[in-house]
C-alpha cells in the first residue's frame, strides 16, 4: 500500500507516519528528516538545502528527487511506502507517479490532515521551545504555512480527481488521530 501523509507543518505527519509505518510495516520516507540529517552531516546536499530550510522555503525539486530516488527504487519499498512531508509540489507528485507506475503500482491513499492555522502556529512555537529547530521561529513558521498553502495544498485537488483523498481531522490526541487515519486507510 502506498500512502501519502499530506498536511501543513505542525499537523503531526511525523508522529502519525511513525505509527502508520509500524502498523503497515512499510518503510517511511520523510524528506524533512532526510534533509535534517544531511544538514547535520554537512554533506553537499545538506549545504545546498540549509538556506532554503532556514527561510521556510521549499528545497528545489531536483535536490529532493536525488534524495528519495534510491529509497523509492529499493526492494524494501516494493510492497508499499509511507510518504510523510513528500511529495510537496506537483513536479514531485508526478515523479512519484512515474516511480510507482514503473512497478505497476499507484498511490492508494492520500491522508489530508487538517488543523486550523492558529493551532498550527501554537504547536510549532511549542516545538521550537522543546527541540530548538532552526526553522521553528515565528517568521519561518508563517513562511512555511504560506508555502504549504501555495505549493502543496493544490495537490489535494489533484489527488481528489483520482478518488484517493481521505480528509482527517488532525486535532485530538495522538491515539485519536491515529485511529481516524487507520480507519480511513483500512479499505
Ligand atoms: P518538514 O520537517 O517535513 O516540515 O520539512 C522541513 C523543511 O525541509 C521544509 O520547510 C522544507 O524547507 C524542507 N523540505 C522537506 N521536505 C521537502 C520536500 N518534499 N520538498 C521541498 N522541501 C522540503
Amino acid at each position: 500500500m502506498n500512502i501519502i501523509l499530506l498536511g501543513p507543518p505542525g499537523a503531526g505527519k511525523g508522529t502519525q507516519g511513525d505509527l502508520l509505518s509500524d502498523r503497515t510495516g512499510h518503510p517511511q520516507i520523510s524528506t524533512g528528516d532526510l534533509l535534517r540529517k544531511a544538514v547535520k552531516e554537512e554533506t553537499d546536499l545538506g549545504k545546498r538545502a540549509k538556506g532554503f530550510m532556514d527561510q521556510g522555503l521549499l528545497v528545489p525539486d531536483e535536490v529532493i528527487m536525488g534524495l528519495i530516488e534510491e529509497v523509492l527504487r529499493s526492494e524494501k519499498a516494493r510492497d508499499g511506502v509511507l510518504m510523510d512531508g513528500f511529495p510537496r509540489t506537483v513536479a514531485q507528485a508526478e515523479a512519484v507517479d512515474g516511480f510507482l507506475a514503473a512497478r505497476s503500482a499507484a498511490i492508494d491513499h492520500v491522508v489530508s490532515m487538517e488543523v486550523d492555522e492558529e493551532e498550527l502556529v501554537k504547536r510549532l512555537l511549542g516545538r521550537a521551545a522543546e527541540e530548538g529547530r532552526s526553522d521553528d521561529n515565528e517568521i519561518a513558521i508563517r513562511q512555511r504555512l504560506k508555502v504549504y498553502r501555495e505549493q502543496t495544498e493544490p495537490l489535494v485537488s489533484c489527488y481528489s480527481d483520482r478518488g484517493v483523498v481521505r480528509v482527517i481531522d488532525a486535532v485530538g490526541t495522538v491515539e485519536e488521530v491515529a485511529q481516524r487515519i487507520g480507519e480511513a486507510t483500512a479499505k
